[in-house]
């Protein structure tokens, strides 16, 4: 397709430039001082295409029809997108993540839907139904259709208003939905039809079932194997966006998903390498967490005074402070930054030891600290910051749980066996600070609160961090 507007092909230079600007953005996200402006770019590009397709896109020499209609959905959309956006809570992004991530699904599962009844019997006269057209609106319709059912059930779990549904038969009836979805789509390819209408009624049974298996997919992870199944249903609704880009020959929609698909993958292989889960387990939805009790709690709680934590830790020379979802919550990121400071100042090294999954979608903690402007410098990845736990000489816990929870080493019955912890309990002394005894998101107890070394500073994060500096300050 050509599109050119006073001899120039506008429409693809367009394309290129918001292609360009996707990259840049992408890149620019990786690094938290520059993932505002890598956002904002990434929007410009998309921003761009937009406006550019239906200005200049032409189908068959025609302009694109219904700009009214398509003007009110962008406008419905974008007030909608904007008024949630605003309103979350940081805490909430994961859930809103996944929604947003599920649209995108549903969107490229209507293309797909809206697409194949235009397949024209002139096309399948030519090319048969075999061919990369109806692949690519099949695709697009299954990979679309189970990123939205999957994120949408994520989303609920997310939230807390679903609960892991765990039978072990469903490894295999998923298997059998993956086999009759295959089959289905090799079905369709394979008739021989004069027109796409006589084959509707197999696309819907196609849409149905994985609908189903999306459900079914997500329905039996839990526990901390979230974060793996949020970058893999992220990557899937790259791929379905990409078949659109295919089926209309749109090259910003094309890298566009293809930067989603290829990124979420990426994502998702290094998330199961931080959780310690073989991709395969993810894809079969096999893989166990939440819930079930490991081994038996022994030994006491042990509670510090405010007063004496702020000697232990006015008087050390390196503290590494582990964050997690609980920080969050309280939204002490800022007072933890003036604890940090104030540590500095009396010459303590202090680091933060971040592990992958900690809070609830990646990154959570590199964004939550950034926020409130705490050095990137200061932020090391847990698997890097464990060989200087034995040399720490305290660990300051905040509202981190599973990330820390021995039990990840040393009992093999326990659910988040395997996953890569930050190795707390090496350290000299370790203070947490947490409400009560609340679990984490794996709902296992956690031995760590009840080791020698550990004492507990029982309170909201924030409104003990505040404590604690004041007493810091008056030293
Ligand atoms: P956890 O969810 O394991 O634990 C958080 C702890 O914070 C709780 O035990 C709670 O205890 C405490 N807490 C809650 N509110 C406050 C508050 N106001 N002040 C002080 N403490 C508070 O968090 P982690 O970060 O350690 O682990 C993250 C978990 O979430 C992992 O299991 C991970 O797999 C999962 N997950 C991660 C995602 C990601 O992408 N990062 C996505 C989805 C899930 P108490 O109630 O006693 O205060």
């Amino acid at each position: 397709m050509s599109h050119f507007t006073y001899g120039i092909p506008i429409l693809e230079i367009t394309y290129i430039v918001a292609s360009v600007l996707f990259i840049l953005g992408l890149k620019m996200l990786s690094h938290p001082l520059t993932a505002r402006r890598g956002n904002i770019l990434a929007a410009f590009g998309m921003g761009f295409a937009i406006i550019a397709t239906i200005a200049f896109h032409k189908k068959d020499g025609e302009p694109i029809g219904n700009i009214p209609w398509i003007l009110l959905a962008i406008i419905i959309g974008t007030v909608i997108g904007w008024f949630i956006a605003r309103r979350v809570k940081m805490t909430a992004m994961p859930q809103l993540v996944s929604f947003f991530n599920g649209m995108g699904g549903a969107a490229a599962a209507l293309i797909s839907m809206m697409e194949f009844p235009h397949i024209r019997p002139e096309f399948i006269a030519e090319h048969g139904m075999a061919n990369g057209h109806v692949l690519a609106i099949l695709l697009g319709l299954v990979i679309g259709t189970i990123s939205w059912a999957g994120s949408m059930i994520a989303f609920g779990k997310l939230d807390g208003k679903i609960g892991d549904m765990r039978i072990k038969a469903m490894r295999y009836v998923n298997m059998i939905m993956m086999a009759i979805i295959v089959g289905l789509v090799i079905f369709i390819m394979t008739r021989n039809v004069t027109n796409s209408s006589e084959l509707s009624a197999f696309v819907y049974i196609l849409f149905s079932i994985s609908l189903v298996y999306g459900v079914l997919f997500v329905m039996p992870i839990g526990g901390a194997d979230m974060p793996v199944v949020i970058s893999l249903l992220n990557s899937f609704t790259g791929v379905a966006a990409a078949m659109g880009g295919f089926l209309y020959n749109n090259q910003a929609m094309l890298t566009g998903g293809i930067l989603v698909g290829s990124a979420g993958t990426i994502l998702t292989v290094l998330m199961c390498k931080a959780m310690n889960r073989s991709l395969i387990n993810v894809i079969a939805g096999v893989f166990g967490g939440g819930g079930k009790q490991g081994a038996e709690v022994t030994g006491t709680i042990k509670e510090i005074t405010l007063s004496d934590a702020a000697v232990l830790l006015s008087y050390s020379k390196k503290v590494v402070i582990v964050p997690g979802y609980g920080l969050a919550v309280a939204q002490a990121q800022h007072s933890c930054h003036e604890l940090d400071k104030l540590l500095t100042e009396k010459g303590v090294e202090v680091r933060y030891a971040i592990h992958p999954v900690a809070g609830r979608m990646p990154g959570h903690m590199n964004v939550l600290l950034a926020e409130a402007d705490v050095p990137y410098e200061m932020l090391v990845e847990s698997e890097e910051i464990n060989p200087d736990m034995p040399s720490t000489d305290v660990v300051v816990v905040i509202g981190a749980n599973d990330v820390v929870n021995p039990a990840a080493e040393d009992d093999p019955s326990s659910p988040i066996y395997g996953m890569p912890i930050v190795k707390v309990r090496d350290a000299k002394n370790i203070i947490v600070m947490k409400r009560g005894m609340g679990k984490g998101y794996a709902a296992i107890e956690n031995l760590l609160f009840f080791h020698d070394k550990t004492r507990m500073l029982f309170g909201d994060a924030k409104t003990s961090l505040q404590n604690l500096i004041n007493e810091v300050k008056n030293l």
